[in-house]
């Protein structure tokens, strides 16, 4: 199975506001497999198309914990159609971002539309873990990460953090090929 390159913050990429599908062919299909086949490789519990240069609005999410039985989810062109006044705060992390977590502050529970694999139409209720993953990656489709949540202080601490991991990165690459 494909593992794609996850793209890391800073980036232009991150910040598109993804076009939805008209389709669901076999094209995406196959693109919502290898996104699946990338997060549980990174490993993660949620991964969307810009993170891995794709701008299209597609969606894989899998919040099963540890040991018990996958539970993978595809979502095309899902968005949030409801969302609870009540927010709470959990700490987040993103694959774009690796090592770096914040507190912050989501709706609990929200009410989610989605075409699936085979383009028939959902409509979930979620809270918890599956609520907060869900708000993250539609985020993603938006052009906005976890970090634009939080104060400008902290962002610009997890931007800086990043920038020195690309630079280190670079400087790993043999000079010749
Ligand atoms: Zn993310």
């Amino acid at each position: 199975m494909t593992i794609l390159p996850i793209v890391i913050a800073p980036d232009a990429r991150l910040k598109v506001r993804c076009k939805p599908v008209a389709t669901v062919d076999d094209s995406v299909r196959a693109k919502l497999d290898a996104m699946l086949a990338t997060m549980y490789d990174a490993p993660g519990i949620g991964l969307a198309a810009p993170q891995v240069a794709d701008d299209r609005r597609l969606v894989v999410i899998d919040v099963a914990r540890e040991g018990a039985p996958p539970t993978p989810l595809r979502l095309v062109n899902p968005e949030v159609l409801w969302a609870s006044s009540e927010k709470v705060v959990m700490s987040e992390g993103c694959l774009s971002l690796p090592d770096v977590y914040y507190d912050v502050k989501r709706p609990e529970r929200i009410r989610a539309a989605f075409l699936d694999e085979a383009g028939a139409r959902h409509e979930i209720d979620a809270d918890g873990l599956l609520a907060r993953c869900i708000q993250h990656e539609i985020d993603h489709l938006d052009g906005v990460l976890f970090i634009d949540h939080i104060s400008m202080l902290k962002r610009n601490m997890a931007l800086s953090k990043m920038r020195k991991l690309k630079a280190a990165e670079a400087n790993r690459r043999p000079s010749r090929p």
